[in-house]
């Protein structure tokens, strides 16, 4: 407590009284009347050269320093300080997570919204552009012709055209590619690309296995998923560019979304839903879809140990297990 000698003005009359006035933590006391004031009750006016200080309270009353005392209002400063950095701290606070949901709903639900809506309204022209160069592309990079004999590529082909064919326009290509693997994808024109590694895995002499997974991959674009995704990669990648300045990722290549890229689950789901449709529709058994998938899980397993499975149908397709189980469900 610090004590300061003071003329104390009541406010009514003019006569000043001669006082004590007590300077406490958050209030002051005029001892000799025994009142008190707080901090907010107080004004404390700027003390100017050789003029004594005064204090004004809330009910008009006032206190005059001696003219060589200066009162100052202890942490009062600092308290406003406190005070205005914490509601901004706040504000940022409120701003940043405002700002996080608001990203967490771009990338996820808005591109997907997003996606939904733009995909069927991209001009063909565009659509038939971008499948065009792509395939150029994985054909300078990562295929090759097929080794496949005509006449097993002539009884695929057909027997494509026959269950896929009826209502569409989808148009097969035999590859071969070490890297891709047993593999096949399909680009948002509806061409789709089969690797031999692929066909060597079914057992079937009638290859109902391949054709459950070409009906896959006709579900890919029959339901526009590989446009969706270009989308969706697009966005997300604009907006991280926006909001970290970088744009290097911007410049995602529709080949990586196609053969590297996850589908998501649901994308995956609603092809598996198309492939089983289409299959059952024309009298044969999803056991085939089934049995294929195991042999490419089995191949994957058989050159984990001195590959990884970056490039494996498998990364494109998750939750195979789970997906099996379904194709063997409705072979029932
Ligand atoms: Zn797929």
């Amino acid at each position: 407590m610090q004590n300061f000698k003071a003329y104390y003005f009541d406010g009514k009359s003019s006569a000043p009284k001669s006082v004590t006035l007590e300077l406490y933590d958050n209030f002051v006391r005029i001892q000799e009347f025994n009142l008190s004031y707080l901090f907010k009750d107080i004004e404390v006016k700027a003390k100017l050269k050789n003029t004594p200080q005064s204090i004004n309270f809330s009910d008009g009353s006032y206190c005059e320093l001696d003219a060589g005392d200066s009162f100052f209002l202890p942490n009062n400063n600092n308290d406003k300080f406190i005070l205005k950095m914490e509601s901004k701290m706040r504000y940022a606070l409120v701003s940043f997570i405002v700002l996080c949901a608001f990203i967490t709903f771009c990338l996820t639900y808005g591109t997907t919204m997003l996606a939904d809506t733009l995909a069927p309204k991209i001009p063909q022209n565009i659509v038939e552009n971008i499948s065009k160069q792509t395939l150029e592309f994985l054909d300078r990079h990562y295929m090759s012709e097929s080794n496949l004999s005509i006449e097993k590529q002539d009884f695929i082909k057909k027997r494509f055209d026959d269950i896929l064919n009826k209502n569409s326009n989808f148009k097969l290509h035999f590859r071969s590619s070490e890297i891709l693997g047993a593999n096949a994808f399909a680009l948002p024109n509806g061409d789709i690309i089969l690797l031999d590694d692929l066909i060597e895995l079914d057992k079937d002499p009638e290859f109902r296995g391949v054709i459950g997974v070409l009906a896959h991959e006709s579900g890919h674009v029959v339901h526009m998923h590989g446009i969706k995704l270009l989308i969706k990669s697009s966005v997300s990648s604009a907006l991280v560019g926006y909001f970290w300045g970088d744009f290097s990722g911007f410049l995602t290549t529709f080949t990586t979304v196609i053969i590297e890229a996850k589908y998501s689950r649901n994308y995956e789901n609603e092809a598996d839903s198309y492939a089983v449709k289409t299959i059952k529709e024309n009298n044969i058994s999803t056991q085939y879809m089934a049995n294929i998938f195991d042999e490419i899980v089995k191949k994957s397993h058989e050159k984990l140990g001195n590959a990884t499975m970056e490039h494996s149908i498998l990364s494109s397709h998750p939750a195979i297990e789970e997906r099996i189980e379904n194709f063997r469900e409705n072979a029932k």
